[in-house]
């Protein structure tokens, strides 16, 4: 018997792609996020996450992203990892529709160990967060004292998790490797060629995110965003560039180089948003579901964690009542009202 269709919520949108933080902590400090230095208390348990996908899968959700904070300082990646391979190696569970299991990391603690082993898991893509190349940049963008020297070794160890991720099996060419920088005016625009051409270079697509005022602490400012237009402008000029059609469902745009070597991709969320195909739950690491990335209040899953029926109802019942569309309701370029942190949310 087919899985039945999955639930629209007030705008008709299925849902389809669960973002699961596994921790707000983070060994980078970036000034546009705001990580905290403790860690959440009631984290969930892995029987709880484990149950959390099954159920989400069990209502049509075909994508898992895991993020934090920095996941790879979880101690659970591994074995959440583990125990949704094992699902999904079984037809009968709903975690066999899982098509895709992905990570974001900032790569600092993506060791060639790490990397083989995410992939044994079952992992099946990584994006890498790198928002410069030249050291003092980056130290200021991740948040890190100590200015050029320590931002140096940033980058070669975040270059060093690409090179591992690659070696491991993760695949640029179908989409297994990807990069993201987040563009700020007057701080990393110098850097939008040279990670252009880094990431030419590896074959990796380059996914130019503008900056959002998703949080209350980082003192988002309309003028410190560059509008994904411009950031594509400013590549075209260099290698020219041609569109792909959008996928549905997808937060980016997408352009093709036209010598062939390879794609960039922008979430203009700023200036271009895209809710109107958005298919995603955000779950924080202590149980919090968003249905949108802007919204300031979540739904405790705690108490229904335990049951699986129980957690059925609620999040369908979350779903269909979903009326987000806060990126296209609000006015582009203006301050907003007060909205979870980025570290809790993990993008
Ligand atoms: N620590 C991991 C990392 O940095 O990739 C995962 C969590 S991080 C919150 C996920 C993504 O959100 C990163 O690519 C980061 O650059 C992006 N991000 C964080 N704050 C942002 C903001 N205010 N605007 C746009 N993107 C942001
Ligand atoms: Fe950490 Fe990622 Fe936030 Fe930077 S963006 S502070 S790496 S969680």
């Amino acid at each position: 018997m087919s899985p039945a269709p999955p639930p629209v919520d007030q705008w008709f949108r299925p849902f389809g792609v669960l973002r699961l933080s596994l921790t707000a902590r983070c060994n980078l400090a970036c000034p546009y996020c705001c990580p905290d230095s403790e860690e959440l208390p009631g984290l969930m348990r892995l029987d709880q996450q484990v149950r959390l996908v099954r159920v989400a899968c069990g209502l049509g959700v075909h994508t898992l992203r895991l993020t934090g904070g920095e996941p790879l300082l979880s101690d659970r990646l591994l074995p959440l990892l583990e125990a949704l391979a094992a699902g999904r190696s079984n037809a009968a569970d709903p975690l066999a529709r899982l098509k895709e299991v992905a990570l974001t990391t900032n790569g600092v603690l993506l060791t060639p160990e790490k990397a083989l082993a995410l992939r044994a898991a079952g992992l099946d893509r990584i994006t890498v967060s790198l928002d410069a190349l030249e050291g003092g940049v980056v130290a200021t963008m991740a948040g890190l004292r100590g200015g050029q020297r320590v931002g140096e070794r940033l980058v070669e160890q975040v270059l060093g998790g690409l090179s591992a991720a690659r070696r491991a099996g993760f695949e640029p060419a179908s989409g297994g490797l990807k990069l993201n920088a987040v563009m700020r005016r007057g701080l990393n625009d110098s850097q939008l060629l040279p990670l252009a051409t880094l990431a030419r270079e590896r074959g990796v697509e380059l996914r130019l995110i503008e900056y959002m005022d998703v949080g209350n602490r980082n003192g988002w400012a309309p003028d410190q965003v560059i509008s994904a237009a411009e950031m594509v402008q400013r590549i075209d000029a260099r290698w020219p560039l041609r569109p792909l059609p959008r996928e549905s469902g997808a937060t980016s745009r997408r352009w093709s180089y036209e010598d062939g070597r390879g794609l960039i991709g922008t979430i203009a969320s700023i200036t271009e948003p895209f809710c109107g195909d958005c298919n995603r739950l955000r779950v924080t690491a202590d149980g919090q579901a968003f249905t949108c990335l802007f919204a300031s209040e979540g739904t405790d899953l705690r108490p229904f964690l335990h049951n699986e029926k129980t957690l059925e109802a609620v999040l369908r019942g979350l779903w269909r009542r979903r009326r987000d569309r806060y990126s296209e309701e609000r006015q582009g370029f203006t301050a907003s009202a007060p909205h979870a942190e980025m570290a809790y949310l993990g993008g």
